[in-house]
């Protein structure tokens, strides 16, 4: 039988907001020590938009949209998302794709047919006309990547001078930058932006005022997370994780001796939710995100997390 206190605590949980997965994760809840928050989509609205384009030369915008755009159709990341809406607002032409890849934690990559890469090929500095070095022919088509900072790194590809500059710019605002690659040359770059949500700003302050230290734990450039966790006062910032690390930063914590909670809602998080005392997932988020959970935030509201904390230290207190 479920014990009373414990029932109680679970419909009272409810009301505020919760649903209890794992009663176990209520209760280690009131002891939690570190808060880690993934930032897109959880401290963030996660609705991308974009802001600014830039090219190399004999590319324009929208050429660079219209491939970005292309190769992101069956990408369900947020970014994807922003690109697909920038094309059709601009009223693009957008080529079709083959062989649509995830880069998990990086980007997207297809083929696109050469006849779909058109004005563009014949306009460049000459070195996009070159075949490609692996001996394909441009009868083959394209490939196109779209992708962060770390998608370059991957690459070993420089974006040059100019979309380097852009990209600081961009960073330096907030904004996130991905990179289209035509057979692995930077063509362009898209700056997006993303918000940050209004109860964000008092969830930390809240689990501060509570002696629970925050950190943020993302996929994302390091330049665009430390601008973010510094408007939110976040006490640590882990960025550039890829998702099959992000489970190995909330082990590292409780290795120190923490007892750390996830806050996700990306199937990226699921085994850190997994991995950590309590795992707390975002209502909205993805089925896998909420099945690796043990308290998922019905409202999609991260004050609910101090709500948590707090709900559970005045419980089990009681129960003592
Ligand atoms: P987060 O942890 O912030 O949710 P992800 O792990 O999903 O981020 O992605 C990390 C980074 O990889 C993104 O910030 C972006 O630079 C790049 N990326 C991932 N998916 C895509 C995509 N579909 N299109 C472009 N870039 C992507
Ligand atoms: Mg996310």
């Amino acid at each position: 039988a479920v014990p009373l206190v414990v029932a109680i605590n679970t419909s009272t949980a409810a009301r505020n907001g919760m649903l209890v997965r794992d009663r176990i994760a209520m209760e280690q809840a009131r002891n939690l020590d570190t808060i880690v928050f993934d930032k897109t989509g959880t401290l963030t609205e996660g609705e991308q938009g974009v802001v600014d384009v830039a090219t190399t030369d004999g590319w324009t915008a929208e050429d660079a949209l219209a491939l970005a755009a292309a190769v992101e159709r069956d990408s369900e990341h947020m970014i994807a998302q922003a690109i697909r809406e920038e094309a059709a607002e601009r009223d693009l032409s957008v080529p079709a794709v083959n062989g649509f890849e995830a880069l998990e934690g990086r980007g997207v990559r297809a083929t696109v047919e050469p006849e779909a890469v058109p004005a563009v090929a014949s306009g460049g500095d000459g070195s996009s006309e070159r075949e490609p070095a692996n001996g394909a022919t441009a009868s083959d088509g394209h490939t196109v990547a779209v992708g962060g900072p770390n998608l370059l790194r991957h690459l070993e590809v420089e974006p040059g001078p100019g979309l380097e500059r852009f990209a600081d710019e961009a960073g330096s605002r907030g904004e996130g930058v991905v990179y289209v690659l035509r057979d692995e040359r930077v063509v362009g770059a898209v700056a997006l932006a993303d918000v940050i949500r209004e109860a964000s700003y008092e969830a930390i302050e809240a689990l501060h005022e509570m002696g629970v230290a925050v950190a943020m734990l993302t996929g994302d450039d390091a330049d665009v997370a430390h601008s973010v966790a510094d408007d939110l006062g976040i006490d640590t910032v882990f960025a550039e994780v890829l998702p099959e690390d992000k489970d190995e930063k909330i082990q590292e914590l409780q290795e120190r001796g923490h007892l750390v909670a996830m806050v996700g809602d990306g199937v990226n998080d699921a085994p850190a939710l997994t991995r950590a005392d309590v795992g707390i997932a975002i209502g909205s988020g993805t089925d896998v995100a909420v099945e690796s959970a043990g308290v998922v935030l019905v409202e999609n509201d991260p004050r609910d997390v101090a709500r948590l904390v707090r709900l559970s230290r005045k419980s089990y207190r009681k129960m003592q």
